[in-house]
């Protein structure tokens, strides 16, 4: 779908806004490293690809513009996915969960060599996730099956470690660096559109490809966009956030 130079305009924003953040978060790994510190993270490394990514429609855009015929349809059928797994999960630990387990991995994730087929369009979530412990701790099912001992283990080490929140094995600051990306995507698309659209990311990139939806977006009608959502079956309002 050609986009409008307004969309044109907002995605390049957002570029720009992802090259500060690998230039700082590159920083700071740097000073981390010299100063002792380990990022787990390595090419190759899967685990958190299957995690629900959140997007705004201006990251979803900046994907989408750079992903083939083939790559659009795995989207659009991992989107039906999402939506089926929102309508009938009880609660959001069951949406998460089966969103794991059961509809796995990202489509666009080359699970041959474990690259990234859109590494340069990855939306921010997946830029800033790190891990200051072992991949193992990201992997769907260790933290849910640790014995006592074990829990009591990771919790030390989570906060002995200066990288972490205390909660949880991911690098806070490395996460914390990205707002400038969300705030970027909020002011692009109220420029642009006058409103936002947020949601799941292979929801929202599937939309960013059906004429009518956009052209809602374009026009500011968040409710022509939710109702054209409905129509494509790609409505939920945990899940799509327009307005
Ligand atoms: S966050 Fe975890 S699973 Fe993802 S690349 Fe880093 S160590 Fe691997
Ligand atoms: S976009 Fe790339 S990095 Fe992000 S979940 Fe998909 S395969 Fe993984």
């Amino acid at each position: 779908m050609t986009s409008s130079p307004p969309d044109q305009r907002l995605t390049r924003a957002v570029a720009r806004a992802y090259e500060r953040y690998a230039e700082q978060a590159g920083a700071w790994t740097r000073r981390f490293t010299a100063q002792g510190g380990t990022v787990h993270c390595r090419s190759g490394c899967v685990h958190c690809c299957d995690f629900p990514v959140r997007v705004s429609l201006a990251e979803a855009l900046l994907t989408a513009s750079q992903l083939n015929g083939t790559q659009l349809d795995a989207m659009r059928a991992r989107a039906a996915q999402v939506i089926r797994n929102a309508r009938t999960a009880g609660s959001w630990d069951e949406y998460f969960q089966r969103h794991r387990r059961e509809i796995g991995y990202c489509p666009l994730l080359d699970q041959t060599t474990g690259a990234c087929t859109a590494y340069d369009v990855r939306p921010t979530r997946c830029r800033d996730t790190f891990s200051a412990l072992s991949a193992h701790y990201c992997r769907v099912g260790t933290l849910e099956h640790l014995n006592r001992q074990e829990r009591a283990e990771y919790t030390r080490e989570v906060r002995a470690n200066p990288a972490t929140d205390g909660l949880s094995h991911y690098i806070a600051p490395l996460e914390d660096m990205s707002e400038p990306v969300w705030t970027t995507a909020t002011r692009e698309m109220r420029q642009a559109w006058g409103m936002e659209v947020w949601g799941d990311f292979w929801v929202l990139t599937t939309l960013t490809q059906d004429g009518p939806f956009m052209d809602a977006v374009r026009a500011g009608q968040a409710a022509r966009a939710t109702k054209r959502a409905r129509t494509l079956g790609l409505w939920n309002a945990e899940i799509v956030e327009i307005g």
